[in-house]
């Protein structure tokens, strides 16, 4: 039989539904990494909260200065860079920033790649500019090239490892042998090769960044960066800028990141074997003007990914095809099953057209002295089932030719 409660007495039951209740108790533990979404951290006493900002005692304050999901996370990352103390933060471009704002000053001087990624490229030409930082762009697959870039003021070199949508491969042993001579800063975005095909500081960079975003977290579902420097002193300037500008990772997007981690060197093997393949197949289909793949003999620069990623090619795959604009969406069109979407990493097979999209703000001049026409196209080859992928690309090619 049930008791009536009054209205009053219902309210009176009030406080304990907003004082939060205390975590069960557990002799054992959780297998699976658990989510702390906290944003703030309740300490014992003053001594307590002092002892923790000295550093003399472990422990979190305030989430925008660090939690425990992204340091598990990016301690992960560090293992595979061989590194210590990296950092997370809320996207691939935050990475880049934290490092510029930690690391540079009004006046300084930056060299970098000529063909970065569009955001790093335009935090170059145009937002570091409006901080007095100045940058100039060089070819990075020439180490003469960067050399003749260098200034008295320059601080930084920024390269990514192998260029979008080109897949050109940096002279990494040429520009890390000038910045050691000269004392400068040495960044590697390392996004597309990821550690499973090259480790940056092996090769004397300073400084390594990732759009965690894409191959590491891998489900499309993150967007987070990470950032790490040799040097413990240079890590805390970019921690501090990090903490400062407010570039934080959220903890969902870190729990997310690290199960989507746990396989990522299967999907990395699976989505390079696949690319090799296909970029096989693509060579032999007519209607394919070229084939650009750092794993065929017939890339411009197969000696150097030879040695520099030690037999791994990775899982991008750029081509051309005969046609213009209307040959390029239909050959979309053919391929039904494969995302036509702007990015790559993911777990499944994505194409892009960088001249409507990436690449779409660079003069038609521009664009085809970097060889990149209406018909150029670049995959991120996924994990699927490969005889499948075939059938998809024969099938988008041959609608691009028929017309
Ligand atoms: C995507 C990407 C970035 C930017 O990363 P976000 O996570 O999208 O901010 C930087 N560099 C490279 C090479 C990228 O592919």
């Amino acid at each position: 039989m049930s008791k009536a409660i009054s209205d009053s007495e219902a309210r009176n039951q009030g406080p304990e539904i907003v004082r939060r209740t205390a975590w069960p108790q557990s002799s054992s533990r959780p297998v699976s990494t658990p989510l702390q979404m906290s944003v703030v951290y309740a300490s014992d006493s003053p001594d307590a909260l002092d002892a923790q900002y000295d550093g003399t005692a472990p422990g979190y304050a305030y989430a925008r200065e660090g939690h425990p999901n992204a340091d598990v996370l990016a301690q992960k990352i560090d293992g595979m860079e061989a590194v210590q103390g990296g950092l997370i933060t809320g996207s691939g471009m935050a990475a880049l920033s934290a490092v510029m704002l930690g690391l540079l000053q009004s006046g300084d001087h930056v060299v970098a790649g000529d063909q970065l990624y569009g955001r790093s490229m335009r935090i170059l030409t145009q937002d570091a500019p409006r901080l007095g930082i100045k940058a100039t762009l060089a070819d990075a697959t020439d180490a003469k090239a960067i050399e003749a870039a260098l200034r008295p003021d320059t601080r930084m070199v920024l390269v990514e490892v192998v260029s979008n949508p080109t897949l050109r491969l940096a002279d990494i042993d040429g520009i890390a042998a000038l910045t050691r001579e000269r004392g400068i800063l040495f960044v590697v975005d390392n996004t597309f090769t990821t550690p499973r095909a090259f480790r940056p500081f092996e090769h004397g960079a300073d400084i390594v960044l990732h759009s965690v975003t894409k191959l590491l977290a891998g489900h499309s579902d993150v967007t987070l960066g990470y950032v790490a420097a040799q040097e413990a002193r240079l890590q805390d300037m970019i921690r501090e800028a990090a903490a400062t500008w407010g570039l934080t990772p959220s903890p969902f997007d870190c729990w997310l990141a690290e199960r989507g981690l746990h396989s990522f060197n299967l999907r990395y093997d699976r989505a390079e074997e696949n690319a090799a393949e296909l970029a096989d197949l693509l060579a032999g289909l007519p209607g394919v003007r070229r084939v650009i793949y750092p794993g065929r003999p017939d890339h411009p620069d197969f000696q150097r990914a030879r040695s520099l990623l030690k037999g791994r090619s990775g899982n991008m795959v750029s081509f051309e095809i005969e046609g213009g604009r209307e040959a390029a969406n239909r050959l979309t069109r053919g391929a039904p099953d494969i995302a036509f979407a702007p990015t790559l990493g993911d777990i499944g097979t994505t194409l892009s057209h960088p001249a409507s999209s990436s690449h779409r703000a660079l003069s038609a001049d521009m664009q085809r002295a970097i060889g990149i026409s209406e018909g150029f196209f670049r995959i991120s080859v996924g994990v699927e089932e490969i005889d499948g992928l075939r059938r998809d690309f024969i099938q988008a090619i041959d609608a691009a030719v028929q017309g």
